[in-house]
């Protein structure tokens, strides 16, 4: 059986290149009937953040995502928290000690520091020259005893040609010599991430490790930690990076990187989650839109790309319209609920907002759009602000249309959605003016928009007395 494991450390948020990796290995466990696994990295004790385990819990269930283990959730093979694993890691790195494949270092921060700034005058690879690998193992027992801080270092081999496999990358060759003497258990007792990533990767029984392109240079070291403990690795799977248009690394600088904000401006999970897919994983037809099912069924390892992908946000608007028209009415006002709550809205009448939200439906990019166009329906009188479509009213045959449409209206004892079109004919008629110079000043004069909803329904809502109204305020301009 699959088992793959999201483990992100708990500094914050969710970044979209962590539900990215999440996807991917969600993807690939649900369609190989395997297990999906949540697994916290918390052991750099200076990146904690609060609440950070909680939100991105939280979002990963946004995004659909079902964590059959894992911290919040248990599991045969708990504790899914590294810092509730210590024990587990010093086991490990004693073992490692034993054979003669780690050794302790004993260094001060000022010697290493020192040893940097002699490497950079040199023009020498920053990296721990190895000087206490050859300490006697006397000398390490006497420092022990008086407690000297100290970490524990794994031993590189020297000159080794390491070839290896990834399932994006195909052979990946490193030499040992551009590696460093990596420390596995720092001075605090805390086990690096290096150490406890293979070691838990290895008892949790993982199968296929899918993570960044960042990790690509580690995995050296963790395929040289299997070699030492004596385990099989697990299949890896290194994905390529997310980019900004102008091709720079996707960071917080440019523009919005956390799942929630991308909730919050109310993108829809499922297309949030479609297009993240779309980074990195290429379909092999033309088809864009996929339901999460068809995203199970065909995702492969072998369609992602090597290339970084390009997180463009014009295609996730219009990725973000698709899903948001195929929803059903009362779909739509479901979802869209949490954001009219923020508006000054919330308290109308329901069947009227639901109404409007349906008429709204095809204007809106994303969900948050709803809170800046119900103002049209419910403000006491919302104003025309635009300088071009003012200076379009202004025109003396706009003003024909509206003056004929106020007499109609006035004599008709209703305007709804069904009897607007006869009025709009019987204006075309009294007037004389037709097409793009009858239709354009209507749709000006109700919705205060070049491209507003469509004009019977906006007319039906609004009534005889409302339209009566936009008409009167469109004539004094
Ligand atoms: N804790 C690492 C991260 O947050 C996980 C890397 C891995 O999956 O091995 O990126």
């Amino acid at each position: 059986m699959v088992r793959l494991r999201f483990a992100p450390s708990p500094t914050g948020y969710l970044h979209v290149g962590g539900l990215r990796t999440a996807l991917f290995s969600y993807l690939y466990a649900r369609q190989q009937k395997g297990a999906f696994i949540f697994r916290l990295e918390d052991t750099d004790q200076q990146r904690l953040v609060e609440g950070a385990e909680d939100n991105l819990i939280k979002m990963l269930q946004w995004a659909g995502l079902e964590i059959d283990e894992g911290a919040d959730k248990g599991g045969e093979y708990g504790p899914y928290r590294q810092s509730e694993r210590l024990p587990v890691y010093h086991k490990h790195a004693q073992q490692l000690l034993d054979d003669g494949n780690a050794y302790h270092c004993f260094c001060s921060s000022e010697t290493l520091d020192a040893m940097r700034d002699e490497q950079k005058a040199k023009n020498l690879p920053i990296r721990y020259d190895g000087r206490c690998r050859h300490l006697s193992s006397q000398d390490v027992e006497e420092k022990l005893k008086v407690e000297s801080s100290h970490v524990v270092r794994m031993k590189i081999p020297e000159n080794e040609q390491m070839v290896m496999s990834d399932l994006i990358r195909g052979t990946v060759i490193i030499e040992t010599d551009q590696l460093d003497d990596q420390v596995l258990i720092k001075a605090d007792g805390f086990p690096t991430y290096h150490l406890a990533v293979v070691v838990d990767d290895h008892l949790m029984e993982i199968s296929h490790v899918v993570r960044g392109e960042e990790w690509l240079p580690s995995l050296p070291k963790h395929l040289l930690l299997f070699r030492y403990l004596k385990w099989r690795p697990p299949q890896f799977a290194h994905l390529p990076l997310i980019l900004n248009p102008d091709r720079s690394k996707l960071s917080k600088r440019q523009g919005d990187v956390a799942v929630e904000d991308f909730r919050d401006k109310g993108y829809l999970p499922e297309a949030l989650v479609n297009f993240i897919v779309l980074l990195g994983w290429n379909t092999a037809g033309d088809q864009e839109l996929f339901s999460f099912q068809e995203l199970i069924e065909n995702f492969s390892f072998d369609r992602v790309g090597k290339a970084g992908s390009i997180f463009d946000n014009e295609k996730l608007n219009w990725m973000n319209q698709q899903y948001l028209h195929q929803l059903s009415p009362d779909e739509l006002f479901e979802r869209l609920i949490p954001y009219i709550r923020d508006t000054a809205f919330a308290d109308q009448d329901e069947t009227k907002l639901r109404k409007v939200c349906s008429i709204l439906q095809p204007r809106l990019v994303t969900l948050a759009d709803i809170q800046d166009k119900l103002s049209l329906f419910f403000e006491e009188s919302p104003q025309l602000t635009d300088p071009e479509l003012i200076e379009a009213l202004r025109e003396d045959s706009a003003q024909t249309v509206l003056r004929a449409f106020q007499e109609e209206a006035r004599n008709t004892e209703a305007i709804t959605e069904d009897n607007f079109p006869a009025i709009m004919k019987s204006v075309q008629k009294s007037t004389g003016i037709k097409g793009k110079k009858l239709w354009p000043p209507m749709r000006y004069a109700l919705t205060l928009e070049k491209n507003g909803p469509d004009l019977p329904l906006v007319a039906g809502v609004f009534g005889k007395k409302r339209c009566l109204r936009m008409i009167e305020q469109a004539l004094n301009l």
